[in-house]
């Protein structure tokens, strides 16, 4: 449930009203609307049936959240939400560009990708040092020294890191050297992970499960807010479905559903949606007039050499167009107004 306030609710009418959700044991959370205050009411709200709140001073009205995630939802929130990570925004006016190797395989390679990445202008760089293979017997990620290679890749980039978390044991390591957490798609609903993350204070980026609805996606977001974690990024990367030209299926209207669905941020990463190097371009062009905010891109040195994800890995050339491409686009996109016509 929601409580509305009147725009011209005093500090203590809002007090009051948060005081008797907590009397009634409930939780209560303040959120800024556009025009008035909103109280956002967590927990079994027949707890609430004693307490007339909608008569209380400074009170609109009270809505009740119909869907099962509440903090994640729109109704809740209604204004978009703007995830910072360390200085660079994730939802604002401009997208992010997250791009790097799909693992970081040696120094030299992880450095001379950071290098292009930089250059091309993205803010982000990406690179897995654990990697969850579909095989025990591909690569497994170079783990602690890769974490420590990505943290050195940033000292001399400026980029900011955001790099995958397999399992719970890890998190403080990777939380010590990132500056963002990735959620791969196979951990998805990974309940403990997502509470654990929830708890670690690093923005969160959560790529949306293989088979996952979007209903599923947004309760696994529910899971890292509802344990303290605000900060949370979705990225749709692809679902499973019957067709086997493409490694998965890029579910680009999961963009405009979450935007109606949800406050928070959403980028689409076309690399793994499709899997193969050549759709990149058009998928990460379309996700951007689609309304995500930003992309994330497989780069690679020489993606032939590739220990993992080749060829879907965009060569340095292929990056700088795609990425400049991105830029224009969206730039165009504000300029006409088009931007806020699909926000
Ligand atoms: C990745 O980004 O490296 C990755 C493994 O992606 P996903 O979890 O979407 O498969
Ligand atoms: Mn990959």
């Amino acid at each position: 449930m929601v409580i509305i306030m009147n725009p011209d609710a005093t500090e203590k009418n809002i007090e009051d009203v948060m005081d008797a959700i907590v009397s009634a044991g409930l939780e209560a959370k303040i959120m800024e609307g556009s025009q008035q205050k909103i109280v956002g009411v967590i927990g079994d709200k027949t707890r609430l049936a004693s307490v007339p709140v909608d008569a209380m001073d400074g009170v609109e009205k009270s809505v009740a959240i119909s869907k099962s995630y509440k903090l994640a939802s729109r109704e809740f929130h209604p204004q978009s939400s703007i995830v910072d990570v360390d200085g660079i925004e994730i939802g604002g006016d401009v997208p992010v560009v997250m791009a790097g190797p799909c693992a970081v395989e040696s120094k030299e390679q992880l450095f001379e990708a950071a290098d292009l990445v930089k250059k091309g202008g993205a803010q982000f760089l990406r690179g897995g040092a654990y990697k969850p293979r579909t095989s025990p017997y591909s690569f497994q990620g170079l783990e602690e020294e890769g974490l420590k290679y990505l943290a050195e890749a940033r000292e001399r980039t400026g980029l900011k890191i955001v790099t995958e978390v397999t399992v719970v044991e890890a998190i403080d390591r990777v939380a010590a050297y990132a500056d963002m957490l990735q959620i791969g798609a196979r951990n998805m609903q990974n309940f403990g992970l997502l509470k654990e993350v929830g708890r670690c204070g690093k923005p969160v980026l959560l790529k949306r499960g293989l088979a996952a609805t979007i209903d599923e996606w947004l309760n696994a977001a529910e899971y890292i807010i509802h344990a303290g974690n605000p900060n949370v990024v979705l990225c749709e990367r692809g679902i499973r479905t019957y067709e086997t030209y493409t490694r998965n299926t890029l579910d680009l209207s999961a963009v405009a559903a979450i935007k109606h669905l949800s406050h928070l941020p959403i980028i689409v990463d076309p690399s793994h949606g499709t899997g193969k190097w050549r759709m990149v371009r058009p998928m990460a062009f379309a996700a951007i007039s689609a309304g995500a905010d930003g992309i994330m891109m497989e780069v690679h040195p020489n993606p032939a050499k590739a220990l993992s994800d080749g060829p879907q890995s965009l060569t340095p050339e292929h990056y700088s167009e795609v990425i400049e491409g991105i830029r224009k686009l969206s730039r165009f996109m504000r300029e006409m107004g088009l931007a806020e016509q699909i926000g």
